[in-house]
């Protein structure tokens, strides 16, 4: 029998070791003689799902689904069956999970089957917004069978790698689980992009080396300057940059690595908020900062959640480097995201209460799918709801999370529909501003209004804005008014 040694006793209660032992004797029974392509027994998979899971601190419900997630189909067990011995929750997660298998992903899709994806897509953001254990226990699944994707025929591990770095790694992005997303783009990158990565891969060895040996010398120069100042350190190590989010960088850069200064970074975790700027302080007392490259994502976190001093410096022997500066709390929160901060409430386990920034940016998915479903709307989708956000404030410090490339049309819609329909101009940081202007990250807004009642869109904003919710609401003013216009 397959056994679960890494689940430690104290963790859960009697009863529920109990529960999760007898799902995975029904999971074995279910995947009995089954084999997984790299030759070894089936039920290794549900077991590496649950593992990881385990790993990240998830309730039993989630550990006992893991292992029970692929059984539905492939199996002679039934909704019933699974509510029987685990109850309707359980049950719940795993036709979530049963129904995500269904989707199948291809880029260069017929408009039939492009429907019948976002259709699917939308299944699995409905049955995340109801219980976010869903797709996270899809992501977990999926980082399983990308650790295994080389067993595949090559067109399916290409096909993967494409949904991989398309619909799921920005989804972890998203929910600030960034050491997922990293792993998930990194292994997704040779398959979809081989050319690219064999030649990063050849680049960077040497890079990474000299880099290693550099930060070797220079770690010890930079805790005796933080130490003379009295800074708490717990601890400094380096951080290599993931190589898709690496490649993606050099991308923007001429593909010269010189002019990339965070392939390894310094990283400072000292205790508290307040000896971040401390140590920032003492790290420009004796280097010299880059203008423009000081990044307080402490007071202005990035949308999602992620927080972090970062700094780019001449440091020792003049050489470039970039310097990140957090807490404990905010590095496991930066790796993990909605998964590091579960609130258990005891007796009630079922409630998982998550950050309300994660599970907001859920709901609006939600909605946002609720009126649409055409193929016009799947990139939409994308630019929406995965592209990099950035925020933008009202001159009263109110903040709306924006995809990159929106303009106060934009803006004034996703404040009210009605402020939408009367923008006419805008202030951007004081100044007066066109309304398509590239709204950047940190920007100040106040939107114009024009004068009279029952100001109209215009036809033209279709072709300016960058957020479905305000194509929506232009779309649908003018349908209004034409209709009325008939009657
Ligand atoms: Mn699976």
């Amino acid at each position: 029998m397959a056994d679960l040694s890494f689940i430690n006793n104290n963790r859960y209660s009697d009863s529920e070791r109990e529960l999760v032992k007898r799902a995975l004797v029904m999971a074995e029974k279910a995947h009995a003689g089954q084999k997984r392509l790299s030759g070894e027994e089936f039920i290794t998979h549900p077991i590496a799902v649950a593992e990881y899971l385990y790993n990240l601190n998830f309730d039993s419900a989630s550990i006992i689904t893991a292992l029970l997630h692929d059984t539905l189909e492939d199996a002679d067990i039934t909704n019933e069956t699974i509510t029987k011995n685990f109850g309707a929750d359980i049950a719940f997660l795993v036709e979530g999970l049963t129904k995500l298998k269904k989707i199948n992903y291809q880029s260069n899709i017929s408009d039939k089957s492009k429907n019948e994806y976002i259709q699917t897509l939308k299944k699995m953001f409905f049955a995340m917004a109801e219980d976010v254990r869903v797709i996270l226990i899809k992501l977990a699944d999926r980082l399983h069978n990308m650790q295994t994707v080389q067993y595949l025929p090559p067109i399916d591990r290409q096909r993967i790698a494409f949904e991989t770095l398309e619909i799921y790694a920005p989804i972890a992005a998203r929910l600030g689980m960034g050491d997922l997303k990293g792993q998930l783009e990194d292994l997704a990158f040779q398959y979809a992009y081989p050319t690219e990565y064999t030649w990063l891969k050849r680049k960077i060895k040497e890079k990474h080396k000299d880099l290693a040996r550099y930060l070797e010398r220079t770690k010890p120069v930079v805790e005796r300057h933080l130490t003379d100042a009295d800074i708490p350190i717990i601890s400094i190590h380096s951080r290599a940059k993931h190589l898709y989010s690496l490649y993606q960088k050099l991308l923007h850069k001429d593909m010269n690595l010189n002019k990339i200064y965070d392939i390894v970074a310094m990283r400072i975790i000292v205790p508290d908020i307040k000896s971040c700027y401390e140590a920032l302080g003492v790290i420009h007392a004796h280097y010299t900062p880059l203008p423009g490259l000081i990044k307080d994502y402490i007071a202005l976190p990035k949308p999602n959640g992620y927080q972090s001093l970062h700094t780019t410096i001449f440091c020792e022997k003049g050489k470039i480097m970039e310097i990140q500066i957090r807490t404990p709390e905010m590095q496991n929160h930066n790796e993990n995201g909605i998964a590091s901060h579960w609130a258990y409430s005891e007796g009630d386990k079922k409630n998982i209460k998550a950050d309300t920034q994660e599970l907001g940016w859920i709901n609006r998915l939600k909605e946002f799918l609720a009126d649409v479903g055409t193929e016009e709307s799947f990139s939409a989708l994308k630019i929406d709801f995965f592209k990099n956000r950035i925020f933008v404030f009202t001159p009263k410090g109110d903040v709306e999370d924006l995809p990159e490339g929106a303009t106060p049309i934009d803006f004034a819609y996703a404040i009210h529909s009605d402020l939408g329909h009367a923008i006419r101009g805008a202030k951007v940081n004081g100044k007066m501003a066109t309304i398509d202007t590239n709204l950047k990250n940190g920007d100040v807004v106040e939107i114009i209004k024009g004068k009279g009642k029952d100001l109209k869109p215009s036809l033209d904003w279709l072709k300016i804005v960058r957020t479905a919710q305000a194509r929506h609401h232009i779309k649908s003013h003018l349908a209004l008014t034409r209709a009325n216009r008939k009657s």
